[in-house]
C-alpha cells in the first residue's frame, strides 16, 4: 500500500463516459442530471489504483489531490 489519496474531477473536462464509475463505483458517481462524474464525499483510493483510474479517463478529467491524508 502506498497510502490513500483523494481524487477530483474537472467538471469542464469530464464527458460523462462513466469509465471511472465502472472502475470504482464507490468513489465516482455520474450525476443524475448532468451526467458528469462526481467524487463521492470523503472517498479515497490507494495511490497506485488512483493513478490507474486517472490514466483510464479518456478526457483526462480526473486528478489526484496532492494534499491528501496518507491514511
Ligand atoms: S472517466 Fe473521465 S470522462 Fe468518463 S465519467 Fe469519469 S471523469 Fe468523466
Amino acid at each position: 500500500m502506498s497510502g490513500a489519496v483523494h481524487l477530483t474531477v474537472d467538471l469542464d473536462r469530464c464527458i460523462g463516459i462513466g469509465q471511472c464509475e465502472m472502475l470504482e463505483p464507490e468513489v465516482f458517481r455520474l450525476d443524475d442530471e448532468d451526467g458528469i462524474s462526481r467524487v463521492v464525499d470523503g472517498a479515497t483510493l490507494d495511490r497506485a489504483r488512483a493513478a490507474e483510474v486517472v490514466e483510464r479517463c479518456p478526457s483526462m478529467a480526473i486528478s489526484i489531490v496532492e494534499d491528501s491524508p496518507s491514511g
